[in-house]
């Protein structure tokens, strides 16, 4: 029900229940006057009966009374009239020669034993009349004084009148007013009915448009638009809300649109709300960060199988999985991770290249989209398989077998497909990375306390990728990097406490820099970073950073807190000259002049910091 119907039926029901109350007293009010004017006539015709008969006495005509109180009872609206002699009266004048003032009823006996007055309505639809008895006392008040003829005491009754009125016309009359009434009060109510409805209907149809509207944005529909008011409260209501509606209908349409091929369509299949896609969305980004971060810092590829399979198991609730890594090379498989107690639904290790279908067509593989779709894979009746190739490098490929036991499972897996690509994509390169580290650490050339490049790797790359990068007009910067005053750590808390702060100095490398810079450990506790195709404000930034991210770290060895510092002093590859040994030695220039001037400190080459033949050939 709208509400402008809702108020006019609120208004109707007050202004009706207040009618009939006024109703309900006027009608009382109305009938009491009936009763009370119809009493008034009752005492004046009373009083004037006594005088006449008084005055009858006097006059010695009492014989005559019958005609007299004949008169009266032809009176109009007098249906009956009759009186009553009490037994005192007739003691003293002998009983009545009319016959007719003896007493009638139990009223008039009562009347006259008691000396009260009696007052009797009778109702009924079609007639109502009012029956009074009031009584004659004897009072020496009166005038005539009423004992100097009657022999009777102060007070005693003498006798007593009963009146009938008709007071149907009364009824009759109040019963017109009553109607006049309850007819003016409908047209007066049906008039405020009409016109408070229209006064109120643009303000209540502006509200219900307006929480129609709501409701659908509420629901989802971002399309929707409340239609412009007519006040200009409401225009200005609609106006706010259509431009609220229509904000949030670029934002999420633009996160959605934008954000969705990030993540890979997951969430846009199943909600309709754009809100709840784009909240799902960010927490997707949100968490894939995370994970990026993390495995970023993670020394091994066993560590970064790890996180993998903690995502699939606690963030994407993949219940019963396997991971295998293939040598695309040897074309064998390894099982990197398998859920306890269950059995895959493929077996092959060997052969992979021909016998797995998702790795030969490098294509997922669903069992639910044809019978016996992978002719390898053998299950238990009822369960599932989801196979999802990944590619990482030549020599190197990722298949996760996913196994569900019933529909629900492998639904809940089919709508993970594209967030499990995206985690895939995300651990491919530093996966990649660690296996070459792997192949490098094999060769020799990886550091064994820090996992960086060692000189050998440095040999190798000048000798090797730089001629080829410098043809294709790559440039560098080199930095190198010295920690202050380590010896004292060594001295002081041990070589495994040195050790440690190595470690730290290197993950602290390996957070600052991207995929176009490598750090090698060039001697002891000295490094080299090589940035490829830098700036000037890119290698400076990159070489305040370190310096401030490692001053921030807080060591504690034998209850003893402290920080260190690093020297750095960098040069630029071939701008500041054109032989890449030079420009080393350039950079160890800046070092030991940082060193020199205080040390925890970043200084770039410049030819001043040259001396003798040096600087004059440069
Ligand atoms: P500064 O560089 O500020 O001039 O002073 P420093 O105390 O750092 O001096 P220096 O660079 O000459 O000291 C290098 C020390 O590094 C000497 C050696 O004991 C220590 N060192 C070299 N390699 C390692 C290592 O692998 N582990 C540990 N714990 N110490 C090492
Ligand atoms: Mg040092
Ligand atoms: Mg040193």
């Amino acid at each position: 029900m709208n509400s402008n119907k809702k108020i006019t039926i609120i208004i109707f029901t007050m202004v009706t229940i207040l009618t009939i109350v006024i109703v309900a007293l006027v009608a009382l009010g109305s009938r009491q006057t009936g009763y009370d004017s119809a009493k008034k006539r009752a005492y004046l015709t009373a009083d004037i009966v006594k005088k006449s008969l008084t005055s009858h006495m006097v006059n010695g005509n009492m014989h005559q009374r019958d005609v007299f109180l004949d008169s009266m009872a032809q009176l109009k609206e007098v249906s009956d009239l009759w009186i009553v002699r009490s037994k005192t009266i007739s003691q003293q004048f002998g009983k009545s020669g009319l016959g007719n003032e003896i007493p009638r009823d139990t009223i008039d006996e009562e009347v006259l034993r008691t000396g009260i007055e009696r007052v009797i309505t009778t109702e009924s639809l079609k007639n109502a009349s009012l029956r009074i008895t009031i009584p004659y006392t004897a009072s020496s008040l009166d005038k005539p004084n009423c004992l100097s003829c009657h022999n009777a005491k102060e007070g005693e009754v003498l006798g007593a009148i009963s009146l009938k009125f008709d007071i149907q016309e009364d009824r009759i009359s109040s019963i017109a007013i009553l109607l006049n009434v309850i007819g003016i009060i409908s047209l007066f109510l049906i008039f405020i009915l009409i016109y408070i409805s229209k006064k109120i209907k643009p303000y209540t149809s502006s509200f219900d448009a307006i929480t129609e509207v709501l409701k659908q944005v509420h629901d989802g529909d971002y399309s929707v638009r409340a239609k412009e008011g007519v006040l200009k409260e409401d225009k200005e209501a609609s106006l706010w809300l259509n431009e609220i509606i229509e904000k949030l209908e670029t934002v999420l349409t633009g996160i959605e649109k934008n954000l969705t091929a990030f993540v890979h369509n997951r969430v846009s299949n199943v909600n309709n709300d754009k809100l709840l896609t784009a909240k799902e969305i960010i927490e997707d980004i949100s968490e894939i960060y995370n994970y990026k971060k993390t495995i970023e810092t993670d020394l091994t590829k066993e560590d970064i199988y790890y996180r993998l399979v903690q995502v699939l198991k606690d963030k994407l609730l993949i219940k019963s999985f396997y991971i295998f890594e293939n040598d695309l090379l040897k074309d064998e498989r390894t099982i990197i991770f398998s859920t306890k107690n269950i059995k895959p639904c493929c077996a092959i290790l060997n052969n992979v290249k021909e016998q797995c279908r998702a790795e030969r067509t490098d294509t997922i593989v669903i069992s639910e989209n044809f019978p016996e779709i992978c002719r390898v894979a053998t299950c238990k009746n009822d369960t599932d398989y989801i196979c999802i190739p990944f590619l990482i490098n030549d020599q190197k490929s990722i298949t996760i077998h996913i196994l569900c036991e019933d529909k629900e499972c492998l639904k809940h897996s089919k709508y993970q497909i594209g967030i499990i690509k995206k985690y895939l994509e995300e651990t491919k390169p530093i996966l990649e990375s660690r296996m070459l580290m792997d192949v490098l650490r094999e060769r020799n050339l990886v550091d064994g306390l820090t996992g960086l490049y060692n000189r050998k790797y440095l040999d190798e790359f000048i000798d090797k990728k730089m001629p080829h990068e410098l043809s294709k007009g790559m440039t560098y910067a080199v930095m190198f990097l010295d920690i202050d005053y380590f010896k004292m750590v060594n001295d002081t808390y041990g070589h495994d406490a040195g050790d440690a702060i190595l470690q730290k100095l290197s993950s602290t490398m390996k957070s600052a820099i991207t995929e176009n810079e490598f750090i090698i450990r060039f001697g002891g506790e000295e490094f080299l970073i090589i940035m490829k195709n830098p700036t000037v404000e890119s290698a400076e930034e990159l070489a305040n950073r370190i310096n401030q991210e490692f001053a921030k770290l807080v060591f504690t060895f034998n209850n003893d807190s402290f920080s260190k510092t690093v020297s750095i002093g960098y040069a630029f590859f071939p701008s500041d000259t054109d032989q890449i040994w030079k420009c080393i030695k350039f950079a160890d220039l800046c070092l030991y002049k940082a060193k020199e001037t205080g040390r925890n400190k970043v200084i770039r080459f410049t030819r001043d910091l040259l001396k003798g033949s040096d600087k004059d050939n440069y």
